[in-house]
């Protein structure tokens, strides 16, 4: 790897620091790093637009093998360069840069991650689910959740939202307070994806507050949420099906659930 160390052998100390100086001040106005091959063998070439002591510019170019270090040539304009041997302050800087440029992409590279993660709309805002395409998509999902392949129908009715909002109104909220009163804390809904089926991916839901179950049937828990009935999912969890149940941030994802459902049933 090349590091300072390699720029120092061959540079007189007073100049290295001047290079460093010029860096530092953020001289090195371009670079620019490609590979090149000499006798089968792969070098970097830097060439670099760096602002002297005074306004001017000299252009850099400078080869070096990154693995061993080691410097093919180097090349600046300044009248130093030809006088003196060794490194000049301009070469110096841009070196510094190009240490600086192979730093970040080895940072980059060790900071990239091994592998994607697709995330599905799994807390889909209000203005998300009136769109149609996103509903459209829910759909799909569900039909594969349920081990049915249903094709895209182009006229599936859809859910008014409003009709939903007094399906799953208010009027059950005040009674639900007292009938209601022994459960602790909101019910939270997890998606959770599973990749088969050739790379199709499923959504499977988990439902719960403290322990989590499998919800086995989405048509069912349409009908629950509709109706606003109750049910027992096992020891740690009963309740009546109501919105004002939910985790707040859920909401939104068990609307998009049962207006998936509900376009499901209506649709034959
Ligand atoms: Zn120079």
């Amino acid at each position: 790897m090349f590091t300072e160390a390699d720029i120092r052998k061959e540079t007189m100390e007073r100049t290295f620091q001047r290079g460093r100086q010029l860096y530092g001040y953020g001289n090195v106005q371009q670079i620019q790093v490609t590979d090149v091959y000499v006798d089968n063998k792969k070098y970097e070439k830097i060439k670099a637009f760096v602002q002297g002591s005074s306004w001017r510019c000299y252009h850099v170019d400078i080869t070096v093998d990154e693995k061993s270090g080691y410097m093919g040539s180097y090349h600046c304009e300044c009248p130093a360069s030809t006088e003196y041997s060794g490194l000049c302050k301009h070469e110096v800087a841009a070196l510094l840069r190009y240490i600086k440029v192979k730093e970040d992409q080895r940072r980059r590279l060790s900071e990239a991650p091994n592998k994607i993660v697709v995330e599905l709309p799994h807390k889909p805002t209000l203005n998300e689910l009136e769109q149609k395409k996103l509903v459209t998509k829910g759909a799909g999902l569900f039909g594969r959740l349920q081990g049915i392949q249903t094709e895209e129908k182009e006229k599936r009715p859809k859910t008014d939202i409003g009709l939903y909002r007094i399906l799953v109104g208010n009027g059950f909220e005040q009674q639900l307070q007292y009938r209601q009163q022994a459960m602790k804390g909101k019910v939270h809904l997890e998606p959770r994806c599973h990749d088969r089926y050739n790379g199709k991916v499923t959504v499977e839901f988990k439902i719960g507050i403290t322990q989590h179950y499998v919800l086995k049937n989405v048509m069912e828990f349409e009908e629950l949420v509709r109706t606003n009935a109750n049910k027992k999912y096992g020891e740690k969890l009963e309740f009546y099906h109501h919105l004002s149940m939910f985790d707040e941030e859920i909401v939104p994802l068990v609307k998009f659930l049962i207006e998936v459902a509900y376009d499901f049933r209506t649709s034959g």
